[in-house]
């Protein structure tokens, strides 16, 4: 069950994914990893969900990795007397902290820290950017507002403010509580949406623990203006385009997708780009040829994977969707420009080491005699995350005695994990590994392979190997 591949397909699940068979044709079309978005799941589905992912991984034998996104805070106006309120260019809104439901002049914004972090200037938008305001007056527990950009607001729509630091953790006590029933699921990444500085990171993983790795939802200019920061604390990261281009400029959106994955790869950090890639196939069985192009691009900038949202979660062609990326995926891996682009983004690690040094050896002999995979024996999966950073020429096959290992490097571009015990001896690391590319499909034999691997076996971080074998000798 090898994929055709190196980049990864995530599936958000969703109502129209409820159905165990549709869950099922969503991971044989392609699907490498599930997201369960907490800003609609409760935590019965959720175990529901996640309770599926895992027997179908046993069905296919193969890893699929189980990615929860929590909400984070999602602020939101209060509600109208009459469920919505036309807002004219010019006219003035209050914000304050009234319950009453508002009308065209007043509403409740049921969030004190943010009333009071809202300054003169600052821009407040509403329902994903449709309607905009400038606040005009501070006052205490209110803020007044005028309108720049008109249009009807409905009962608690969402609320973006570009300009204003939010005073609060990226965790709501909502967050809170799904995270524990995440871990508690065995949920294999961690989400965390809104994200504005490394701290938001580091709290989170202080409660996970090393249970999960954790990625960081890049969707506000404050994670920008602390981007390296940001990558440095977190496992992984999420081009968030939907709120990004709410929350900056649209245009400003594809430089930054390209900015951001450049950094992450640097360091060796998974980068997935997310939101709108095939928006059209919600409601239609083919995409544009717009989002065909987005989908390609995000393959040509070397993303690890390549997000689908309301797709497959709501969708009419959830299946199709799956399909199609990965059909466009593997159309553009194979040109030969798509190889000559990836090669030129390499850049040298920040502190190289020993196991930089042999992955970047992989690459090199996979480049100049064309092994059929690099197996790369991996304890937590650093060994074969250092091997994707080169982004080499051959696809990685993950060993690894840890079943969450093997679920996590689901993420992770051109690696396909195995689960399989420790190896015993130079011998059996030979052996193992020449026959696990060939069960895998990797090889035939008389096929070459690189083996990469640390000695003493087990020992984390002593990646010192590597080793030319042939299949079947
Ligand atoms: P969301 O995150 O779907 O949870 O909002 C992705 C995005 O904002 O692009
Ligand atoms: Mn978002």
């Amino acid at each position: 069950m090898r994929r055709l591949r190196r980049v990864k397909i995530i599936a958000t699940l969703g109502p129209a994914s409820v159905d165990r068979a549709v869950v099922a044709s969503l991971a044989a079309a392609g699907a490498d990893l599930f997201r369960i978005n907490m800003s609609h799941t409760d935590h019965a589905s959720l175990a529901n969900y996640v309770r599926m992912i895992r027997e179908i991984e046993v069905e296919l034998s193969r890893s699929i990795g189980v990615l929860v996104d929590l909400q984070g805070p999602k602020l939101r106006i209060g509600a109208f007397a009459e469920g919505s309120a036309h807002l004219r260019k010019g006219d003035a809104l209050l914000f304050d902290l009234d319950p009453t439901p508002g009308d065209a002049n007043r509403v409740c914004l049921p969030h004190p820290e943010i009333v009071a972090a809202l300054n003169v200037g600052h821009t407040v938008l509403i329902d994903d950017g449709r309607v905009r305001l400038k606040v005009v007056e501070a006052m205490q527990d209110q803020v007044r507002a005028v309108v720049e950009v008109a249009g009807r607001i409905s009962n608690r729509k969402g609320v973006s403010l570009p300009d204003t630091d939010i005073p609060i953790t990226s965790m709501t006590s909502k967050d809170h509580a799904d995270l524990v029933a995440a871990l508690a699921e065995g949920a294999d990444w961690i989400a965390i949406s809104f994200v504005q500085r490394p701290e938001d990171v580091v709290e989170v993983k202080q409660i996970v623990q090393g249970r999960a790795l954790v990625m960081a939802k890049i969707e506000k200019p404050q994670a920008i203006a602390r981007l390296d920061e940001v990558i440095e604390v977190s496992d992984a990261l999420m081009v968030a385009r939907g709120d990004l281009g709410v929350e900056m400029p649209l245009e400003r959106v594809p430089g930054l997708q390209k900015r951001i994955n450049r950094a992450a790869r640097r360091v060796g950090k998974p980068v997935v780009v997310a939101t709108q890639m095939l928006e059209s196939m919600i409601l239609s069985p083919l995409p544009t040829r717009a989002e065909v192009s987005d989908v390609a691009t995000a393959v040509y900038e070397g993303a690890d994977a390549v997000m689908l949202s309301a797709e497959s979660a709501a969708g009419q062609y959830p299946r199709e969707a799956v399909a199609t990326m990965s059909r466009i995926a593997e159309e553009v891996e194979t040109d030969t420009v798509y190889r000559a682009i990836v090669n030129a983004q390499r850049a040298e690690p920040p502190n190289p080491t020993v196991a930089d040094a042999i992955a970047a050896a992989a690459r090199d002999v996979a480049q100049t005699i064309g092994v059929k995979a690099i197996c790369a024996w991996t304890d937590s999966g650093a060994t074969a995350l250092r091997i994707a950073r080169e982004r080499p020429a051959s696809p990685i096959l993950a060993l690894t005695p840890k079943r969450d290992t093997a679920r996590r490097l689901a993420l992770v571009w051109g690696v396909h994990a195995l689960q399989t015990p420790d190896p015993s001896s130079v011998e059996d690391m030979v052996h193992r590994a020449c026959s696990s590319a060939q069960s895998q499909g990797f090889g035939e034999e008389g096929d070459r392979v690189a083996i990469v691997a640390g000695m003493p076996f087990g020992s984390p971080g002593a990646t010192n190997m590597i080793r030319i074998a042939t299949v079947g000798e």
